[in-house]
């Protein structure tokens, strides 16, 4: 019988006619073409543009963004922060980026587009935009999406009509470098130090809001009082002056600064650094604040659970739709909120870069198997890891050094930063800390950290939609969950919709918080032998407990503020005889005063 069959001979046949089919239809698809992704070259932002040229960045908190707006202003640059992002925002993202995106890349992204829609709308041309603003973020080689956002706003802002508008990142010298060397945005000592401060300042501010308003006498006091600090120290790092020896430094020495590059240089960098850490106006700064947040009147006995946020970096910062306005909604329920500093997770970025080269040294060490007798060949394997690990362990114990003088010289209340070495020694059951993206193993970390140190009554990890990362780590919770029983934790995916459910899972969870903070407060309360009665009165003669740097000693296993509260004040009931004899209500024996 005929047969239109084709007798293919050997395997090779097959595989050459398998080639050829595949290359057919690649042709068809276009992909015949190099496909390999070639970032596109920016326009830089030059020297000359500086007096026209609005630096745009957002995703902080306001007190960050204030802050880190005037630090721009004070080192001459035009800066405006963009809006909180909200689900319109969202929804533009969602408009003109890709699809499969993640939550904070939607938020982000349509943000900066509706902001240059809203600068159109107020009658600035399309080519005034492009040229007369440049947005600044961060950017990453992931390996989660935030590899990918820098694209993803050129994308977007491709198809809202903005091709070309500049989108520069900070790592990243070549955009922000123009063809000549004079770079547009030039990063000097006064605006790194200024930085540091900014965003120190910033996370300390944020701290203290989220401490002291749950606890207010006087409804929306902390909110008038806290802008009017910022404000205050925005004003500070704006106008101060810039430290210069040969203007400021003595008659004796400007001569010889004068002819030396290297001496001027060297007597700048210190004095700067002098200038920002140390100077009178700056301290003078810090200590206005500390007074002006000392005014409030806080009372310290209302029980409430203390709930800490964790999660996605951007969620649990931002502090809008992005995250259903969480820290608002809690704080409405009765809550107190214990929110994440952004130091913490430059901590981790440090803490990472040391754990990946510690275990990435047997491949990069300069030697690979040098014979026992080859000492120099030791040495040198030695000596290369050591320094890497001593340059990271310097900038560590700065950045804590600074962040934890930040917080003392404002008041001295703010939490600690939690210590890095740990958060990865509790995770590790569940988590390598080798896994990178987002917030790797810190959120299964200080989960079980909040949890075995008492400090928290429940966790909140507020995690976007679409994120890769945060599906890893809800995977390990739920291990974590059968280990430790009495955790309260409650992950919370965040997107464009979906608030109320979200908001009704949280009331479940807080409820549970409120009993468990309710009990140990009562607890607590019994182990002083007193009544609120005679603490109160105690409380009323002692003005300076109302405010809310006075210093409350931490007592281990007690996460309430309420609770430590009146544990000290009957701590110094014990002792005050004089108001004992007087006092209207009968003093009781305490049974035990302890914090357990
Ligand atoms: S950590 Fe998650 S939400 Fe954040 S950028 Fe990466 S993938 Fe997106």
């Amino acid at each position: 019988m005929a047969t239109n069959l084709v007798q293919i001979e050997n395997d090779a046949e097959i595989k050459a006619r398998l080639e050829a089919e595949r290359a057919r239809l690649r042709k068809i698809a276009g992909l015949d073409q190099p496909t390999h992704f070639h970032r596109p070259i920016e326009r830089a932002f030059t020297a000359d543009q500086r007096a026209h040229t609005t630096i745009l960045f957002g995703g902080f908190t306001w007190k960050h963004e204030d802050l880190i707006r005037a630090v721009f202003q004070g080192c001459g640059y035009k800066c405006e922060k963009l809006p909180v992002p909200d689900v319109a925002g969202f929804q533009i993202g969602k408009e003109y980026g890709n699809n499969g995106q993640c939550n904070p890349t939607y938020f982000t992204v349509g943000n900066l587009v509706q902001y240059l829609q809203f600068l159109e709308k107020e009658g600035l041309s399309r080519d005034q935009i492009l040229n007369n603003y440049v947005f600044f973020t961060a950017g990453s080689c992931g390996p989660c999406r935030f590899g990918m956002y820098e694209a993803e706003y050129r994308f977007a802002l491709k198809n809202a009509g903005f091709d070309g508008f500049r989108v520069l990142l900070f790592k990243d010298s070549d955009g922000i470098k123009a063809a000549s060397g004079e770079p547009g945005l030039k990063f000097t000592i006064d605006f790194g130090f200024g930085m540091l401060n900014a965003l120190h300042l910033g996370d300390v501010i944020n701290d203290l809001v989220y401490q002291i308003r749950p606890y207010e006498v006087n409804k929306g006091e902390t909110d008038r009082v806290f802008h009017e600090m910022v404000d205050g120290l925005c004003k500070d790092l704006r106008d101060r002056k810039s430290f210069e020896i040969e203007r400021d430094g003595p008659e004796w020495l400007k001569p010889k600064v004068k002819k030396n590059k290297i001496l001027r240089n060297t007597f700048n960098v210190f004095g700067k650094w002098h200038e920002h850490m140390w100077g009178k106006d700056y301290l003078n700064a810090l200590r206005n604040a500390r007074e002006e947040m000392n005014s409030i009147e806080v009372d310290r006995t209302r029980v409430k659970p203390t709930v800490k946020i964790t999660g996605e970096f951007w969620a649990q910062t931002t502090e809008g739709d992005g995250n259903f306005h969480m820290f608002e909604f809690l704080e409405r329920e009765g809550a107190q909120v214990l929110v994440e500093p952004i130091a913490t997770w430059v901590a981790y970025l440090m803490y990472q870069a040391r754990a990946h080269a510690k275990a990435k040294w047997p491949v990069n060490k300069p030697y690979k198997n040098p014979e026992w007798h080859e000492f120099k060949k030791h040495f040198a394997n030695y000596i290369g890891l050591r320094k890497k690990l001593w340059g990271i362990g310097a900038g560590r114990k700065m950045w804590n050094f600074f962040y934890h003088r930040t917080a003392d010289k404002m008041g001295g209340i703010t939490h600690h930063l939690a210590p890095q070495q740990e958060l990865a020694d509790l995770a590790a059951p569940f988590y390598n800390q080798l896994a990178r993206g987002g917030e790797g193993h810190l959120e299964v970390g200080k989960n079980i950290y909040y949890t075995v140190h008492k400090l928290a009554h429940m966790v909140l990890a507020l995690k976007p939609f679409g994120c890769m990362p945060s599906t890893q780590s809800d995977g390990a919770q739920s291990a974590v969950i059968n280990k430790f029983k009495d955790m309260i934790f409650l992950p919370i995916e965040t997107s464009g919709e979906g608030e109320v459910n979200a908001h009704s899972r949280v009331q479940m969870a807080l409820g549970e918080a409120k009993v468990k903070a309710k009990g140990e407060f009562e607890q607590c309360l019994k182990a002083t032998g007193k009544s609120m009665a005679e603490i109160r009165e105690y409380i009323d003669e002692h003005p300076e407990l109302k405010r809310p740097f006075y210093h409350v000693p931490h007592r281990e296993g007690v996460a309430g503020t309420a609770a430590q509260f009146i544990l000290h004040v009957s701590d110094r009931i014990n002792k005050d005889t004089r108001f004992q004899k007087k006092s209207r209500v009968p003093v009781q024996t305490p049974a035990t005063v302890s914090g357990d």
